[in-house]
């Protein structure tokens, strides 16, 4: 801990344990202490640690070829951009390759710029990112306030409130951004009726419709996209997190006309759809249909879930798939993270009353239970009841 406190900036503050290696959803810190990883870097490493997999074509290619820079195409970007194309249902779609959800959402709002308008509605509470233009249209005051002035022309309105976003989207408005499921605020799943109520209103003013799939994308939600639940689909898609299955990858995919809207020389990336990246998320992608893991997803999900909410100490369970958000009775999350910790397992608290799990898709059934021993023992101990 001294050491890190010597050569790394404060903002994260200092990590209390050192991870040194993972299988599947099992990590080992530095001390030989195991852990149940619920939090999955973050609701990133979708296939787990060192899954085989990603292991082989990633070994492979960057002993054959570790980055071209975008002057030069690489099978694997091109193959990996198809296959984007073809889980979105839409031959229209196109992809920019980045690195990060950041810098996936702030080639949305660069595409959005194209439109000739410059106005944006975003929703409070949302997480785009912390890079100025992503965090411009993150709705969140206490990441906003030590950063101002940020960009001018976004509105916030409530989560999942469409009236509010029916009077919010004008003839000026560029773009709408929403999480499908807001993550980082807590898992807070919108009316069942809401997103399709932004497609309407964007489609009447003429207003692009972005969907931050950062964290709800890459098969999380038991869909490949958080908002196909709706039937309606966004103008723009962005991924990130499970997209790399833990290595660095962003992608921005637009469809229909906003596919056409950048040219030549608008944007770019120098890592973008590295050639090492792109081969692990063909991998993610390819266990993911080949292990049939979008299914498992929803059994593990419903189960966690069903359990979660019968467990004394925990006054609401929501989310999908395998993003769950919990409200506990009394606000003692932070103090229940530690204890899991202790106990053995890995999750985190986005709030004082909330807990946030999001582990590898591929948990197993036997993980899930164990995982919920060990949750329901860290609560009992820390409220004592
Ligand atoms: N968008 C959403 C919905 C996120 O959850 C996150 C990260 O948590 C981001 C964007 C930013 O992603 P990154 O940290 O890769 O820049």
């Amino acid at each position: 801990m001294k050491r890190w406190q010597k050569a790394i900036q404060d903002n994260y503050g200092t990590p209390s344990i050192e991870l040194v290696s993972g299988k599947g959803s099992v990590v080992k810190d530095a001390n030989g202490n195991t852990y149940l990883d619920f939090l999955a870097g973050i609701a990133t490493n979708v296939l787990g640690h060192a899954h085989p997999a990603i292991v082989k074509v990633v070994s492979k290619q960057i002993s054959t070829l570790g980055h071209v820079s975008n002057f030069y195409a690489h099978p694997n970007v091109l193959e990996l951009a198809e296959k984007l194309q073809k889980l979105t249902g839409d031959k229209s779609a196109r992809t920019f390759f980045c690195n990060s959800g950041a810098e996936a959402n702030e080639a949305a709002f660069k595409l959005s710029r194209k439109t000739g308008k410059y106005r944006v509605v975003a929703t409070q509470e949302a997480f785009h990112g912390r890079t100025m233009g992503a965090l411009s249209l993150t709705g969140q005051p206490s990441k906003r306030n030590p950063f101002k002035p940020l960009i001018k022309g976004i509105k916030h309105v409530p989560f999942g409130d469409s009236s509010a976003m029916k009077r919010a989207i004008t003839k000026k408005t560029a773009m709408v951004i929403v999480e499908p499921i807001m993550g980082e605020a807590g898992v807070i799943v919108p009316p069942s009726d809401y997103l399709k109520n932004l497609r309407q209103y964007c489609d009447e003013k003429g207003a692009l419709l972005v969907f931050d799939c950062v964290q709800t994308g890459m098969g999380r939600t038991g869909d490949w996209f958080g908002y196909e639940y709706s039937g309606i689909k966004p103008d723009v898609i962005t991924l990130a997190k499970g997209l790399g299955g833990g290595l660095p990858l962003g992608a921005m995919i637009a469809l229909g006309s906003a596919a056409q809207l950048f040219e030549a020389g608008d944007h770019g990336s120098t890592f973008g759809g590295n050639p090492v990246a792109t081969a692990a998320a063909l991998a993610v992608i390819s266990s993911i249909e080949k292990e049939k893991i979008l299914a498992h997803v929803d059994q593990v999900g419903a189960f966690l879930l069903a359990e979660l909410a019968l467990t004394p100490g925990v006054s609401e369970v929501r989310g999908a798939g395998l993003l769950i958000g919990l409200t506990l009775d009394k606000p003692v999350a932070k103090s229940v993270v530690k204890k899991c910790q202790e106990l053995g397992a890995l999750i985190n608290a986005p709030g004082d009353t909330t807990i946030r799990l999001a582990p590898a898709l591929n948990v197993s059934m036997k993980q899930a239970e164990i995982f919920l021993a060990i949750f329901k023992r860290a609560l009992k101990e820390v409220t004592h009841v």
